[in-house]
């Protein structure tokens, strides 16, 4: 899932100092399960704001709704008529949100409420650890399951650097080396001779941005795309 942490609350109460009537619009997807932008996380700010605007004597309504998903135009699309009552809007989504929602209402200031950290897991109670770089070209069928590209600190597809000590990464001897890790993987599943593969020069030209993907039953629909 995406992660996302929250922004500095003066940060935000900056951006939005200008307008009276603010709506924040949570997404309950995502960045609810990493309580960053859900809807406890939008009645906390909504108060938090609510609290400083009082103090500064700043008078405007503050409006609070979370949707679904708003990387979904399905899911959005309510929001033209509700966003209509307001003079921005703050979204407490991933930054694919954020843009979806400012496209969805080009004539009202968008701003976001977080920053998007990156695609992970969530390996305990709050605890959120990265695995994936969205690369286009999948490895982890070649590397035990382990991806070389964002669990090795250099990204080597081709690994490891030589600079290992102890099965630590020499760039930070707190973390354990990813090739190391693909190799003990692949020993203990009885494929050690994959290892051997030297995997191509990875094809950043697939990785412009931004990128498209449409599923092929849809290519005809959507051939102006293509
Ligand atoms: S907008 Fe972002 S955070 Fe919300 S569901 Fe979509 S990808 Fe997840
Ligand atoms: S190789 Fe790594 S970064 Fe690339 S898609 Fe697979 S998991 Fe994601």
């Amino acid at each position: 899932m995406i992660i996302a942490e929250r922004k500095p609350f003066k940060e935000i109460q900056e951006m939005v100092a200008p307008y009276g009537d603010v709506l924040i619009v949570g997404c309950g997807t995502c960045v609810a399960v990493c309580l960053a932008g859900g809807e406890k996380e939008v009645g906390l700010l909504a108060a938090q704001l609510k609290l400083a605007r009082n103090l500064a004597g700043q008078a405007g309504r503050l409006g609070e709704i979370t949707v679904e998903r708003q990387c979904d135009r399905e899911f959005i699309e309510p929001l033209r008529e509700t966003a209509a009552d307001y003079e921005a809007v703050i979204s407490t989504a991933c930054g694919a949100g954020v843009q979806f929602l400012a496209a969805l209402l080009p004539d009202k200031p968008v701003f976001p409420a977080l920053n998007t950290t990156f695609i992970g897991v969530n390996e305990a109670a709050g605890h959120y650890t990265e695995r994936c770089r969205s690369c286009h070209q999948c490895y982890l069928g070649l590397t035990g399951g382990i991806c070389p590209v964002t669990m090795c600190t250099k990204g080597l597809l081709n690994g490891p650097c030589g600079g290992t000590i102890g099965g630590k990464c020499e760039v930070d001897p707190e973390r354990d080396c990813a090739w190391c890790q693909i190799y003990e993987r692949l020993e203990s599943q009885g494929r050690l001779e994959q290892i051997e593969a030297i995997l191509p020069l990875h094809p950043h030209s697939r990785t412009t941005s931004p990128g498209t993907v449409i599923h092929p039953a849809y290519l005809r629909r959507y051939a102006a795309h293509e």
